[in-house]
């Protein structure tokens, strides 16, 4: 809603005078700051005085709405467009109407502070008091809005003034800071190169903890079996009738001897066979095994360990595989343990190894009917020398967690249930069938050897694709879906070992060379070419796309 508050005829340059301060009080009076009062004054006089300087009149309107104050100036004629434009400049909105055929009609606004609440009634007392006053005063007026103007200006300049020092200021700490900062990566990087001197330093140390550690169990194999097999052998021969008699105590003796021996031979080989399995030296040797004939040596195996108790040993070959791709001595050594340990913990019942093959396991299962495992101590049972308090029946709590670690080696999981008193389970699941792989990459710049690599992935790979050298293979790689990477090390140009450097991080790679080296970090397996054949390469190929998945 426009409110009206006053209208005044401008014909000379007092009316000049006069409505530039009525422009200036209503400013005021809708609380438009100081500057903009002067804004609107000018604003009014620029026009009012072209207006007049070419002998026109005008007649000037006060008003405002909600959001501004609106000033309306008719004049019967054309004015000089410099005023019109003078005043565009100081206010938010000019517009020109020229639609009246007696002349124009200017509109200008000026955007006032929202919140006000104008007393229109004083607004209008207030206007109607601005008499026409002399042109000196106006001219002193003039003067004062000149002055405050220059205030103004120079305070805006001293301002200027001091942001400009504390820009300078500002400057001056960045460049600090900034020194600062590269002295401190400087730092930094020397510490990063101290750090990697210092990696080395210590792999090398590993590297040789290693080779000792490697020392240490080949001797402490020899130093300790060899002694204790002596023992052994020695009370067997005083035991022996045809050596001469011994006294009762004596014979009782030796016999204690004897079983002293037996149970310290029997430690000694399980904590050799769990650091060798520990330390990855257990080689596993892929091959079809023949399953049902391994199941049949392992019942003639362990039924005589339930000779004298009313145990029933079932070893059933049942939905067992013709063959498997495994490691035959790693796999018997597994369920020699779980058997042994499922007949030394069964007092009666049975004890029955069972096999049930899935799409993608075969699973082989030992169960018993024997004292069980409380539920607390079902994950224990596999940490190194932990035994079930109470229920020790011999042994050196080391079967478990061998048998857990190779079955690791051979790519299956051991799991085990048990309820106290009726009997404990546990399922050995090994991968079944052979592996199934997309598309291989072979880079070796041997053409028979890729041709030989090519053959035995038959059947097992959708696609082939070779390369003659590293180079080449990352050229596939970036081009094509690549599921495995078979490389050898020594190649033109980019060898093996940039080539998986530059792998991306999901890509499986086995290494296949003629070198003597140990596997690079970044490849799952390594094989000799001399020694290749189609079983372990199908077994290295499963642990690599499994490792990866
Ligand atoms: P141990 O040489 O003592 O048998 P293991 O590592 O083979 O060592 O087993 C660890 C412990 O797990 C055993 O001491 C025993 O308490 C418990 N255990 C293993 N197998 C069975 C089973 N079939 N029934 C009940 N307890 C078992």
């Amino acid at each position: 809603m426009i409110t009206e508050f006053a209208s005044f005829d401008v014909v000379d340059l007092p009316g000049v005078f006069t409505v530039r301060r009525l422009g200036r009080g209503l400013a005021a009076d809708l609380g438009l700051e100081h500057q903009d009062q002067v804004r609107v004054a000018t604003a009014l006089s620029e026009i009012t005085r072209s207006t007049i300087s070419v002998g026109l009149t005008a007649v000037v309107g006060f008003a405002s709405d909600n959001a501004n104050l609106i000033l309306t100036i008719a004049v019967p004629g054309q004015p000089p467009d410099d005023g019109v434009s003078g005043a565009a400049r100081l206010m938010d909105q000019v517009s020109v109407d020229e639609a009246s055929a007696s002349g124009i009609v200017v509109t200008m606004t000026k955007r006032r502070p929202s919140g006000l609440r104008p007393d229109v009634a004083a607004i209008r007392a207030h206007l109607a008091a601005v008499l026409p006053q002399s042109g000196l005063d106006e001219l002193r007026r003039n003067n004062q809005d000149l002055i405050s103007a220059l205030e103004d200006l120079t305070r805006q300049k001293e301002q200027l003034l001091l942001l400009n020092s504390e820009l300078t200021e500002t400057n001056r700490g960045v460049v600090a800071l900034y020194k600062e900062l590269s002295d401190e990566l400087d730092q930094t990087n020397q510490g990063v190169v101290a750090l990697y001197a210092e990696l080395d330093q210590k792999s090398e140390q590993l590297r040789e903890v290693s080779q000792s550690k490697d020392r240490f169990w080949a001797n402490v194999s020899h130093e300790l079996r060899t002694p204790l097999n002596s023992i052994f052998g020695l009370t067997r021969l005083l035991e022996d009738p045809a050596e001469g008699d011994l006294g009762t105590e004596q014979r009782r003796q030796v016999q204690l001897i004897r079983s002293s021996t037996k149970t310290l031979l029997t430690l000694v080989n399980d904590l050799l066979d769990v650091a060798k399995a520990e330390s990855g030296r257990l080689a596993i040797e892929p091959a079809n095994v023949r399953l049902p004939e391994l199941l049949s040596r392992l019942r003639a195996l362990t039924r005589p360990l339930a000779e004298g108790k009313p145990v029933e040993v079932i070893v059933s070959d049942a939905g067992a595989p013709a063959t498997i791709l495994t490691d035959e001595a790693a796999l018997t050594a597994i369920l020699r343990n779980l058997l042994s340990n499922a007949i030394k913990y069964t007092d009666s019942g049975e004890v029955r190894l069972s096999v049930l093959t899935t799409v993608s396991t075969v699973d082989i299962t030992v169960a018993d009917t024997g004292v069980g495992i409380p539920a607390g101590q079902l994950e224990r049972v596999f940490e190194e020398f932990y035994q079930v308090p109470g229920a020790r029946r011999g042994g050196t709590g080391l079967g478990l967690p061998y048998a857990r670690r190779v079955a690791g080696l051979l790519g299956a999981g051991l799991t085990l249930t048990s309820e106290p008193g009726a009997g404990t389970t546990v399922t050995l699941s090994l991968p079944a069938g052979l592996p199934s792989i997309g598309t291989v990459l072979i880079a070796d710049d041997e053409a028979g050897f890729r041709q030989l690599a090519g053959r035995m992935l038959a059947g097992i790979a959708d696609h082939i694709i070779e390369a003659q050298d590293g180079a080449e293979a990352l050229a596939v790689i970036a081009e094509y879906d690549v599921d495995l990477l078979l490389t050898d090390l020594l190649m033109p140009g980019v060898d093996g070992d940039t080539l998986l450097h530059r792998l991306p991080g999901h890509l499986p790679a086995i290494v296949i060379t003629g070198l003597d080296v140990p596997p690079p970090p970044r490849a799952a397996a390594l094989l000799r070419k001399d020694e290749i054949t189609r079983e372990r390469l199908m077994f290295s190929i499963r642990q690599a796309t499994r490792k990866l998945r």
